[in-house]
Order: C-alpha cells, then structure tokens, then sequence
C-alpha cells in the first residue's frame, strides 16, 4: 500500500524520542526554525491554529472581520471565530487554487482588520497582486498562511516575507514535522513582544503527561506507516471503523482541539529541530516528484495539471479529474491511496453558511471540491510513474497512444 502521505523521520527524530527533552527545547527549535524563515522572531504553539488565534489577538482583531479564502483548511476561520473576529470568504483563482486578491478587494470594509493570504498546496501567493492590496489597504494587516507553503516563492522572492507574519503548521501531515505544533514568524519587533504576552497569558505551560502522550504518538509513526500496518489500518479506515479518530472536523462545529491552549512539548521541539535541517532535502524531494508528475500527466486527456512554478513547495500535487470518486476507489484497490484534500468550500459548510462571512458566491471554489485527487509525493520517481499509469489505466487511456506521445 502506497500511503497518501509519509512524514519523513530518521533515526535521529526516533532518538529524540527515548531522551530526555533539553529544558530550553523549545526556545532552541524557535531559533532554528527564524534562521530557516530567514526571519527574526518564532514563536511556538501547540498548533498551527493556535498560532493564529494568537496572532488575531496580539494584533488586537476582536470584533473585527478577517478575510480569508473560502478554500482553506476549516480549522483556519474556527481559529478566526474563538478569537472573537469573523472571517469573510473569498473566492478562488481557477488555476492555483488560491485566494483571489482582486476580488479580496471587494470585501474589505470599514471593520476589515486583517487579510489571510494562503500559498495553497504549496503554490506562491502572487506577490505582486499582494503587494498591489497592501499599497491600496495599509490599514489592513497582512497574514500569510504558510501551513502548505512554508517558505514558497513567487519570482524568487520568499511569499511570507511580504507578510506582517506567516503561520505554518507542524503535524506529521505538513511539510516538515514537530509531531503537532504550529510556528508563527515575523519581523516585527513589536508585534513579536505581543505575541509572546499573548502565549504567556493564554497558553498553559504543558505537563508531563502531555509530553508522555506525544512520545506514544511519535513512537507509533513508524510502526502505522510500515507496508502491512498501514494496509490493515487502511482497511479498517474504509469500513468506517476509524472515523472517529480520523475526521478531524465536524462540518456543523466550530470548535478547537482540546488542548489548543497547552503548549508545546520539549519533545516535539527537539524533533522539530532536527527537522529544519532535513527541510531544503525534503523540499528538493517533493519538487523533483512534481516535476515527474507534471511530466507524465501532459499525456493524460482529461487530466487538469496544477502550475509548475519553481517557487512551490508541494505539500500537495493536486489534479482535477471527473469522476474523482470512482478513481480514488479503484486505485486505493490497486494498492494506491490517493488523497482528496480539500473536499469542501468553507462557506458551504453547515457551520458557515449564512454566516455573517459568507457574503459572496465562491463558484471556483465550490468547482474544485467533487474534482481535486492528491498524488503521494513522498515516493520514489519510479513508483510515481508507475501511479501515473495505474492512474492512466483507471480513467481509460490506451498506454501505446501516452507512448507515442
Ligand atoms: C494545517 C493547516 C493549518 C494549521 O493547522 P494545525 O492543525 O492547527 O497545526 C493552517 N492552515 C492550513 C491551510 C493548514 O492546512
């Protein structure tokens, strides 16, 4: 079985699992992780979310709307609503998947405090359309949302940098891991010292029992993703057995995880930092599989590629195929799990439709969700071939006619 996703950790992650943490852990992942962002301050959270509801806070949004695009994670506006602002959904550009920022200019308001600019599946947010909002709405902070990007360029030049600060986000699904956790960077000195009063007031120091449970955790990644057990807890997924451990939202709540407000363990401060210098190989990997799928899909009819941009850094390789549903199933029988993130619109979901946010139609966003298929990108250049023909084979198209081409 092919998994949709693989975290990548060695033995010395798996080492830092059976010491003991240093007691400085923490601040030493936060250093590491500014001199990979090439920034000045990073300040940890047990959560990507928890980074932001921070951040809303620091920069003093209670009551103030938030623009973010209709097609992001959802645990991005629940962060937005507990802290006490509303998110306002914007539609998506048809060929990157991100957030429109020409027709993100037609929601701000006079109570707009903030903009949320995500680099989608890893595609750069256009700086220069950006820059071009930032010019026009000074008063309107700029949040980048590196969870699928991290340090993604557009042109050469670094997205987050552009921002007043960028969230990225830490668990095992992301780019590069600290178990779970979530970092957020800025330059801004001020803001920066906010934030920390922020995390000091609201965010408890954590035990050892949460340390205890993270270890487990980590422990249990290499043994779930190993060829047989990943099968079998596969299995058990399909026939619905895992559903509560795996669905990681409830379409009609707006909720946060329970110990959204328990900081972020030593352990997964020092597998955090042990990470950042795995990130520039982990990159060249996913970028270098990208570039084998963009190779063997320009012969697949009916196959939608996504943008081969230099500066992405592909936490996802999403295609926009029909019949999405029966292709996903056929090759999760042949051995191959695809992935089908994101499959909802934000404002289409119960907990947000008709809320005070959802003010515009967001048509683009609402096409991607019955059409998007997420190829594995930790894999080999041979295996990602072999998807692509098994892929081939499942929508019906003859192998001496892709040769030929
Ligand atoms: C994962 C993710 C986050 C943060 O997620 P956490 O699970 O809270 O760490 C934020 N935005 C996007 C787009 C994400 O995919």
């Amino acid at each position: 079985m092919i998994p949709r996703l693989k975290p990548t950790l060695g033995w010395r992650e798996l080492a830092a699992l059976v010491r003991p943490a240093a007691a400085d852990a923490v601040p030493r992942f936060e250093a590491a992780f500014a001199q990979l962002a090439r920034q000045k301050h990073a300040i940890a959270f047990p959560y990507g979310r928890t980074g932001l509801w921070a951040l809303l806070q620091a920069m003093g949004l209670e009551g103030r709307e938030v623009i973010c695009p209709a097609y992001t994670c959802v645990v991005v506006p629940h962060a937005i609503v507990h802290a006490g602002a509303t998110p306002v959904f914007v539609d998506s550009n048809a060929r990157d998947f991100n957030m429109n920022l020409d027709l993100a200019r037609k929601a701000v308001t006079p109570r707009t405090g903030a903009i949320i600019a995500t680099s989608i599946f890893g595609h750069p947010v256009n700086l220069a359309a950006l820059e071009g909002f930032r010019r026009d709405f000074p008063a309107v902070r700029v949040i980048h949302d590196g969870a699928h990007s991290f340090f993604a360029e557009d042109a050469g030049r670094p997205v987050h940098l552009a921002a007043d600060a960028n969230i990225v986000g830490l668990n095992i699904s992301k780019l590069m891991t600290s178990i779970f956790g979530g970092m957020t960077t800025t330059d801004d000195d001020a803001l920066a010292d906010a934030l920390r009063q922020v995390r000091d007031r609201l965010v408890a120091p954590p035990g050892r029992r949460k340390g205890f449970k993270r270890r487990l955790y980590l422990g249990a990644i290499p043994i779930a993703f190993s060829g047989p057990v990943y099968g079998f807890v596969n299995r058990l997924e399909r026939a619905g057995l895992l559903r509560r451990f795996v669905k990681y939202f409830d379409e009609a709540t707006i909720d946060m995880p329970a110990d959204f407000r328990i900081g972020m363990t030593g352990v997964e401060a020092e597998v955090g930092r042990i990470q950042t210098d795995r990130y520039p190989d982990i990159i060249a990997h996913r970028r270098s599989i990208a570039g084998v799928y963009d190779e063997e899909f320009r012969s697949v009819p009916g196959v939608t590629r996504p943008p081969l941009g230099a500066g992405a850094t592909w936490s996802h390789y999403v295609v926009r195929v029909d019949d999405r549903d029966r292709i996903h199933a056929d090759l999760l029988r042949r051995g191959i799990q695809l992935g089908v993130l994101i499959d909802y619109s934000i404002p289409d979901l119960k907990a947000y439709r008709g809320s005070a946010g959802d003010r515009f139609d967001c048509p683009t966003s609402r096409s991607f969700v019955p059409r998007v298929l997420n190829l594995p990108l930790a894999v080999s250049p041979l295996q990602a071939r072999w998807i692509v023909s098994k892929l081939r084979e499942t929508i019906g198209v003859p192998i001496a006619r892709t040769r030929a081409a």
